[in-house]
């Protein structure tokens, strides 16, 4: 399109203001989330609903309160955060004697035993991810709320990471059934998931949810305002 056109900087001012302004929301269409139609929608109408023509579902500009709705659920995993990490997440018991691990007892162990790629796995999959994860989407939420137009597609390229490594925590997760399924089997020793893990599994899926409540074209919302 571009090399059609002449490039970019040979546009003048006014042309190259069209060109970053010409959105959906602008032409007063929306994309239906469900089936994907572009349906005309008015803005002014917030209290009353617009419908898909196609398949019915409610028609929204962006995700509806989806800054709030990221701040409760990353509010609740911060909380839930802590428990997460104070409660055991494995009980092993072996010859009648009971060891309870947390997340960061659990790495000490393995890293004592000289298993470190486990340990890093687990380091990165428990610690480093949730945290990641609920810095950014407050990183994300607050450079919104204050009207910021630094780097839009940087602060993008981040939402699209975290995105993609959420899931990964669930990993921790999935050591944890995978032992207790394996150790049941024998009879010297049992494992079995602790309070923790509830508490870790709660925390990995609402951030997962928290940032798919997340709508990143807010970040360019009040970049287009500053064209109209
Ligand atoms: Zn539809």
């Amino acid at each position: 399109m571009y090399r059609f056109f002449g490039p970019l900087c040979g546009l003048g001012a006014l042309e190259e203001k069209a060109m970053t302004s010409l959105t959906a929301r602008n032409a007063s269409l929306a994309g239906c989330s469900i089936c994907h139609l572009l349906c005309r929608i008015s803005e002014k109408k917030d209290s009353e609903n617009t419908f898909c023509p196609r398949c019915g579902a409610v028609l929204h500009m962006r995700k509806p309160k989806s800054i709030g709705r990221t701040w409760a659920l990353i509010i609740a995993a911060v909380i839930l955060y802590i428990p997460a990490n104070l409660f055991p997440i494995t009980r092993i018991t072996s010859f009648g004697v009971t060891q309870s691990d947390t997340i960061i007892s659990g790495v000490v162990y393995f890293i004592q035993s000289g298993m470190w790629l486990i340990a890093a796995v687990i380091f990165v999959a428990s610690v480093l991810i949730p945290i990641f994860k609920i810095i950014i989407l407050i990183f994300l939420l607050v450079s919104i709320r204050h009207r910021s137009e630094w780097r839009p597609s940087e602060r993008a390229r981040l939402y699209r990471f975290i995105e993609g490594i959420g899931r990964w925590s669930m990993v921790d997760i999935f050591v944890v059934t995978i032992l207790v399924a394996l150790v049941q089997v024998g009879n010297a020793a049992t494992i079995e998931a602790g309070p923790g893990a509830v508490f870790f599994a709660a925390v990995v899926i609402i951030t997962m949810v928290a940032s798919m409540s997340f709508d990143p074209r807010l970040i360019w919302d009040e970049k287009e305002k500053s064209y109209e």
